[in-house]
């Protein structure tokens, strides 16, 4: 890309040099870990700095590259024969258009992320709050399906951040805010619960993107309806007295009088939030947490008497894995381990990541499975010649704007 890599354990300048493996190592107990490095495109991060680039060498080839905004792919289209993929029907302007493909389609449409039906099917949560774009709706998954690709990687999703990829919760169809980290929420008389009023996890143990250690294995949260952090008046203090990284903190807040009015009002189950409250004191008392081995240090006693204080989390997603299967070369499979004739994917669609995410693997594999599958497509000798497909004037609304109006010829 004409840019010196900088490697994040050895050159990163931000973060001291004794953390660095720490962040780039998710998974320090596998086989070859300490190879892990993630390769950076200047010595900054957090800046997009590598879209800047991306975007900056397609404006290089404006005239070699058509580029359409708002223009959604719908179908692929397929020769009922030879299984060979043709083309792709993509909506634009409020046209249905045929656009040829001679030598073959790249999916990469992104995730799932935004689509309720199949967060319910393929990850059983009721509901996970997008922290990525909010136009992801699994569309490439349709697509593929419909030709007959295998699936895989479809329980997999990677969240991040405060409480193991917890977000504040977000009314449907928005982004949420991601918030790193936020001590005054897991140190303290300060605990999450769930549906049934009882905590779910170490509020401040390790996660690894969103997966907690669940008897030997890491796993993705299992969801919840009703997961709120819940706290007493003297904590209230101490977080209004630190830094608030989320503007509608107090907006949100619902406060009451008793244990037993705060779960009326939140709809978690009362008995089983009373008996958490003493049971989080008693491991007070008694010097260990008995039910999740959070830190002693971070834990401090309920007060007997209100106000108690609630807010709503939401299960956050940055992005989902599941998609197409593929193979080494970017080639979709079907049904039988075969590839699909002139269908490739890349990035997080059908992601390669089965379970354990080693941080910076989803851009790795963007940029890697792009390559391999543009230059796949690109050696294809058997070029597809189809006078059916719909004729279209050259747009590139990247360097040109979106100023187009009509798109036939
Ligand atoms: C906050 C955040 C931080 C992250 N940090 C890291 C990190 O540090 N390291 C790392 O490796 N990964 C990180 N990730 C994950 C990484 O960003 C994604 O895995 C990656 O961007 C996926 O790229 P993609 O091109 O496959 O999909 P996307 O970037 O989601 O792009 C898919 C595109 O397809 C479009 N699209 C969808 N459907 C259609 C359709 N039917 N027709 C036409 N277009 C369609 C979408 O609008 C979108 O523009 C992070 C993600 C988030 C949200």
């Amino acid at each position: 890309m004409g840019v010196k890599s900088v490697s994040f354990i050895n050159d990163f300048s931000k973060i001291p040099k004794e953390y660095r493996a720490e962040v780039a190592q998710e998974y320090p107990e596998l086989k070859g870990h300490e190879e892990h490095d993630y390769t950076l495109v200047h010595n900054g991060w957090f800046d997009a700095a590598l879209w800047k680039l991306l975007r900056q060498k397609v404006l290089d080839c404006k005239n070699k590259i058509d580029v359409w905004y708002e223009a959604r792919a719908s179908h692929l289209i397929q020769d009922p024969v030879s299984k060979v993929i043709k083309g792709v029907q993509i909506e634009k302007l409020g046209q249905k258009i045929n656009v040829l493909a001679r030598r073959g389609v790249i999916l990469t449409t992104g995730g799932f992320e935004n689509n309720k039906e199949m967060i319910q099917n393929y990850l059983a949560a009721p509901k996970l709050a997008p922290l990525g774009t909010i136009y992801n709706k699994g569309d490439g998954i349709s697509m593929a399906q419909e030709v007959g690709a295998k699936m895989w990687h479809m329980y997999n999703y990677e969240s991040l951040g405060l409480l193991h990829g917890l977000s504040f919760d977000t009314p449907e169809g928005e982004r949420s805010k991601l918030v790193l980290s936020w001590p005054e929420l897991n140190h303290g008389s300060v605990l999450m619960v769930v549906d049934d009023g009882k905590r779910y996890f170490n509020e401040a143990g390790p996660n690894r993107h969103g997966h907690i250690f669940d008897h030997g294995i890491w796993r993705v949260l299992r969801s919840h309806e009703k997961p709120y952090i819940i706290f007493d008046q003297k904590q209230y203090e101490t977080i209004e007295a630190g830094q608030i990284p989320y503007d509608k903190f107090n907006e949100k807040l619902i406060k009451a009088d008793t244990l037993e009015e705060l779960a009326k009002r939140t709809g978690v189950d009362a008995n089983g939030l009373k008996e958490q409250v003493e049971m989080f004191n008693r491991f007070v008392e008694n010097g260990h947490d008995d039910q999740f081995g959070l830190d002693i240090k971070s834990m401090a006693k309920f007060a007997e008497d209100g106000p108690f204080y609630a807010i709503k989390m939401a299960y956050n997603v940055l992005n989902t894995q599941g998609g197409p299967e593929r193979n080494t070369k970017a080639e979709i499979l079907d049904v039988n381990n075969n590839p699909i004739p002139h269908l490739y994917a890349a990035g997080e669609l059908g992601g390669i990541n089965a379970k354990q995410y080693q941080g910076g693997g989803n851009l790795a594999e963007c940029l890697i499975f792009g390559k391999i599958a543009g230059e796949q497509a690109a050696n294809v000798t058997d070029e597809v010649t189809d006078k059916a497909s719909d004729k279209y004037n050259g747009i590139n609304e990247l360097a040109d704007g979106d100023k187009v109006k009509d798109i036939a010829r």
